[in-house]
């Protein structure tokens, strides 16, 4: 299963993300709660080439680890969480700098920037 996809239910990340507002425009097919046998039968699709949209395949990518704990039953990863949240903060903050920086172009031959190669003043009256 990956990451993007809500490991108990079926719904698509933006619906699940708005799921309060949206309950009564979801189909229901699409709010399924994910069990082991629904996880094989749509990785059973994708292998035989019936499922090939992100959309339809919904995140499923391989059988389960421990086939005999239901979804359900699963406890919801908090430090994975914590980490990806922190990701995402480093990423918009190195964005964020990308868009912000200007590069310099360096003098020629020098392979870093340093005070020496700033522009001398020149004393008046020369
Ligand atoms: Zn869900």
């Amino acid at each position: 299963m990956t990451s993007y996809w809500c490991m108990w239910c079926t719904l698509h990340p933006l619906e699940w993300k708005r799921y309060k507002e949206n309950q009564a425009s979801i189909v229901e097919e699409d709010q399924r709660p994910w069990t082991v046998d629904l996880n094989n039968e749509t990785l059973e699709k994708i292998r035989t080439g019936q499922l090939k949209e992100a959309r339809d395949k919904k995140g499923v990518v391989s059988e389960h680890v421990w086939p005999f704990i239901e979804p359900c039953n699963y406890i919801f990863p908090h430090l994975h969480l914590e980490i990806g949240v922190v990701n995402m903060v480093l990423e918009n903050f190195y964005g964020f700098v990308e868009e912000q920086v200007v590069v310099v172009s360096l003098p020629q031959g020098c392979p870093h920037y340093c005070h020496t190669h700033l522009p001398t003043r020149q004393p008046p009256g020369e």
